[in-house]
């Protein structure tokens, strides 16, 4: 079994597409390389181009091969956002939220952020925060430095942390800083991206740092492509290249992401 534990309803070019035809896509891409269930996360803006919540659900609607995040947008009304929130939570509507720091402009440190921490712990629900340059900005990056995710997981010591991208290029600071933290997780998206692995120095640069934090922490990497972004097969090439027994590849294509996110499948 593969799950997908980071991917979105969106697509890439100028071409204008509608989103439920985008859902085909996935659906099609998911059965060609192998992946029985997918985690969509949504944009936290309006954007035509990716689905943000509500869109999201609309196009997901009670497909089982689908989860979903929620997302903040801490420039608005963050407690409005939280009410609303805890309630898909409840719900049982979202397995996670989101938050975007380098995408927009404020540190996980931020004390708007500090109510979504809260409401994590409260209801045992994974933070999952990007990481890491954005093509043709790598300064954005300084609003992301796990840096300010380790002093988050060290305040709140239940709050379970994913990193998304492993903070590229600077993966092996990323791994070093964040090792001895048993409450931060990984996600392998964009990982396996052509232009991260250049930029983060090469594909065995990658798999090394990748399999020592495997060998590690077992449990604390899930498989993720981020989707259409990145390709799924380079992604799951990823997995295979780390060269592991049997039952640790099944934890990393699928078994921490049903732990973590407490995915009802099995
Ligand atoms: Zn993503």
């Amino acid at each position: 079994m593969k799950i997908d534990s980071h991917l979105h309803i969106s697509y890439l070019g100028e071409k204008k597409k509608n989103l439920f035809d985008v859902k085909k896509e996935l659906l099609e891409s998911m059965k060609q390389f192998g992946i029985d269930y997918s985690i969509a996360i949504p944009d936290n803006v309006p954007n035509p181009q990716c689905a943000d919540t509500e869109t999201m659900f609309k196009i997901i609607g009670d497909d089982k091969q689908f989860f979903s995040m929620g997302t903040v947008n801490i420039f608005q009304d963050i407690k409005k956002q939280i009410l609303n929130l805890e309630s898909l939570i409840k719900a049982k509507k979202i397995c996670a939220i989101k938050l975007f720091p380098g995408h927009d402009p404020f540190y996980p440190t931020d004390e708007r952020c500090h109510l979504i921490y809260t409401l994590c712990v409260k209801h045992d629900i994974p933070v999952v925060f990007h990481t890491g340059a954005n093509t043709g900005d790598t300064d954005c990056a300084k609003y992301n430095d796990p840096k300010y995710i380790v002093e988050i997981a060290e305040k709140y010591k239940t709050l379970k942390i994913v990193i998304s991208h492993f903070f590229w290029p600077k993966m092996e600071y990323c791994y070093e800083i964040t090792k001895n933290l048993k409450n931060i997780y990984y996600d392998t998206s964009a990982m396996a991206d052509p232009e991260v692995v250049e930029a983060t120095g090469g594909w065995d640069e990658v798999v090394q740092i990748l399999k020592k934090t495997v060998l590690l922490k077992p449990d604390n990497v899930l498989f993720g492509t981020d989707w259409p972004m990145c390709p799924v097969d380079k992604h799951i090439q990823l997995i295979k290249d780390l060269k592991l027994d049997t039952k640790t590849e099944e934890k990393i294509f699928f078994l921490n992401a049903i732990n973590l996110y407490k995915l009802e499948i099995l």
